[in-house]
C-alpha cells in the first residue's frame, strides 16, 4: 500500500541555459535566482468564498519555458513544475480532500497534446499522499482510509458551430464560460464541506480560474484553493 516516492530523472543541464548542473537541478544557479517568488493572492469568488492563489513565481523564464514545453517528452516539465510547487509553496500543510485539473484550453490541446493541469495534480496528489502518511506515520495514528485524490471534475463544453463563427473576443469570453460540472462525479463523490484545491499551469487575467471557482463554489465546500506554477504578475 505504502507509495514510493520516485525521484524526478532530472537531466544533468540547465533547462534554460543548458550549462551542465548536479544531477536533480532543474536550473543552474544563476538561472535558479531568477525566479522570483509571488506573494500569495486572495480571488474574491462569490460574497461566500474567497480562494488564495499558490504559485510558485511569475511567468518569466526559466520557468516559462517548462509552462511553453510542448513536445511528449515535455510530460517531464510538467511534474518537474508539479516538484516545485512543492518544494515552493506551503501546499503540504493544507488539509486536501480533491486536487481538481482545470480542462485543457482547446487552443492549447492543439499545441501540446497533453494536460500540463493534469499531469501537475496527479503529482501534487503522490507527493501530497506521502507527505501525509509519512506524518501520520510518525504520530503513530492510523493511516487513514480517507486520502487526497484527483478528481476530474470539471468538463469544457463542446464546442458549437456557432461559436465558430464569434468574432475573437466574443469566442474568448464563450471560452471562459465554457466549464461544465461533471455529473458523473457528482453522482459518487460529496464535495460538500471538502477542502477543494484546483489547479492550472497558467494563470494569467484569472478569469478562467474564477468562472471555475464560481461552479466550484456550488458544491458548497469547506474551502476552495487555487494552486498554479506561474501567475502573470
Ligand atoms: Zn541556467
Amino acid at each position: 500500500m505504502q507509495k514510493i516516492m520516485q525521484p524526478i530523472l532530472a537531466p544533468a543541464y540547465c533547462e534554460s541555459c543548458y550549462r551542465p548542473v548536479v544531477p536533480e537541478q532543474f536550473f543552474c544557479a544563476d538561472c535558479a535566482r531568477l525566479i522570483l517568488p509571488v506573494a500569495n493572492l486572495d480571488l474574491k469568488v462569490n460574497s461566500k468564498y474567497s480562494a488564495p492563489v499558490l504559485a510558485i513565481s511569475n511567468y518569466a523564464d526559466p520557468l516559462k519555458k517548462l509552462i511553453l514545453a510542448k513536445n511528449g517528452g515535455n510530460r517531464l516539465a510538467s511534474k518537474q513544475l508539479a516538484q516545485l510547487i512543492w518544494e515552493q509553496t506551503s501546499l503540504r500543510y493544507l488539509e486536501i480532500d480533491y486536487v481538481i485539473p482545470v480542462p485543457l484550453h482547446w487552443t492549447r490541446l492543439v499545441t501540446r497534446g497533453f494536460n500540463q493541469a493534469e499531469i501537475i495534480a496527479e503529482n501534487l496528489v503522490e507527493y501530497k499522499q506521502a507527505f501525509d502518511q509519512e506524518r501520520l506515520a510518525s504520530l503513530k495514528s492510523n493511516p487513514a482510509n480517507k486520502s487526497v485524490q484527483v478528481a476530474h471534475l470539471l468538463k469544457r463544453s463542446k464546442r458549437t458551430n456557432y461559436q465558430a463563427e464569434l468574432k475573437t473576443v466574443a469566442r474568448w469570453q464563450n471560452v471562459q464560460t465554457a466549464f461544465s460540472l461533471n455529473t458523473e462525479l457528482l453522482a459518487n463523490h460529496i464535495f460538500a464541506n471538502k477542502n477543494l484545491v484546483l489547479v492550472d499551469d497558467l494563470m494569467t487575467t484569472g478569469a478562467t480560474v474564477i468562472s471555475v471557482a464560481k461552479l466550484l463554489a456550488t458544491l458548497k465546500p469547506k474551502s476552495i484553493t487555487v494552486v498554479v506554477a506561474c501567475r502573470v504578475v
